[in-house]
């Protein structure tokens, strides 16, 4: 430290403090998914505490180690891509299924990830319809969000069921390719459905899960 300069100091310093608020951030999110992993252990007795897939068969929802048969992940957690020539960050996965053929995806049945309540059912701006339902028989509280759906079959305020179908597989009106957009937050997505955090990636990471380490650690 000797040989170093006012100004490397200087820099050193700066540095120091931008990796432990790294690690903050790192350490946060490390106990929510604790949290959550204890949360869930609490109720691991239960089956129906178990969160599945919302697409594909019943046997390939239940696959918690890789995403359902041969759906595919268009754009993961916290991916970056361009929004009118913005940087945005992906809240959580787009389920795409092109096997046997190009959008056999679409209308396909979309069900309930897990039991809980219906808190929010309609047509969004942009998303077309958003379905988000509460999970809040552990702590913390999960919500869980389905867009872009057709034929939707549920509305706010009411109970569903693991495996319940909750609309079907659409194309926002035909703004979007057919898709699922589905999020798991641990915000409280009842009260704001939209809620997209665009370019901020650290609200993305506080807010919500990668949904593939939320399934492996159930
Ligand atoms: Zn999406």
């Amino acid at each position: 430290m000797a040989d170093l300069n006012q100004e490397q100091r200087d820099d050193l310093v700066i540095r120091a403090r931008q990796v432990l608020q790294d690690l903050d951030v790192l350490t946060a999110h490390v106990q929510q998914l604790t949290s959550v992993a204890i949360g869930m252990g609490g109720q691991g007795a239960i089956p129906q505490a178990y969160f599945d897939w919302p697409v594909g068969t019943p046997v390939e929802r239940a696959q918690h180690d890789r995403l359902p048969g041969a759906w595919v992940d268009a754009t993961g957690y916290a991916q970056a891509y361009k929004n009118n020539g913005r940087t945005e960050y992906h809240t959580g996965i787009d389920f795409n299924l092109n096997t046997p053929k190009f959008d056999s995806d679409a209308h396909a049945p979309v069900f309930a990830a897990a039991d809980g309540v219906v808190v929010h059912s309609g047509a969004l701006a942009v998303w077309g319809n958003v379905i988000v339902i509460m999970h809040d028989w552990h702590s913390p509280i999960i919500w869980t969000r389905y867009a872009h759906g057709e034929s939707v079959k549920v509305k706010a305020g009411q109970s569903v069921k693991r495996g319940d179908q909750i609309c079907n597989v659409g194309n926002a009106g035909g703004k979007m390719p057919y898709h699922v957009h589905y999020d798991v937050a641990i915000i409280d997505l009842g009260k704001r459905p939209g809620d997209w955090p665009g370019p901020n990636m650290q609200r993305v990471k506080d807010g919500y899960l990668n949904p593939v380490e939320f399934m492996r650690i159930q």
